[in-house]
């Protein structure tokens, strides 16, 4: 059974829960130092690296960016920018490499191919430690 973390706001301990997938978020969990129901979700690095990847894929499909020629990397990286803008700090390092590769006119594929890390996390799932 998978043990989930969570932080008590009456008490302010952490709290490790054992619960089924199945009674995650559906069963209420109480405290088991002060007994109190308020509970909140320890987010653990898993869950960053998770987000920082749906971000990646996010960036990698050009259809969500609107008036963007995807075959002009300049208007690509101007694309970029421009969400990397809206997306404030905590973009991955590889972000600024790509933008600037794609401004000095390099072929958006030939980038990706020489980053194996866009796009696919390494491993795969065995980020997933739940
Ligand atoms: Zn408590």
């Amino acid at each position: 059974m998978p043990t989930y973390e969570y932080r008590c706001l009456d008490c302010r301990k952490r709290a490790a829960i054992y619960q089924s997938y199945a009674d995650y978020g559906r069963l209420p969990v109480a405290c088991p130092h002060c007994g109190g129901a308020r509970l909140e979700r320890r987010i653990g690095r898993v869950r960053v690296a998770r987000s920082e990847e749906s971000r990646l894929d996010t960036l990698s499909d050009p259809s969500d960016w609107g008036d963007v020629d995807e075959n002009d990397p300049r208007s690509m990286a101007r694309a970029m920018r421009r969400m990397g803008d809206e997306m404030g700090e905590d973009l991955p390092e590889e972000f600024d490499e790509v933008v600037d590769r794609l401004e000095s006119g390099e072929d958006p594929e030939a980038i990706e191919k020489s980053m194996p890390d866009l796009g696919s996390a390494p491993g795969g799932d065995d980020l997933d430690l739940e």
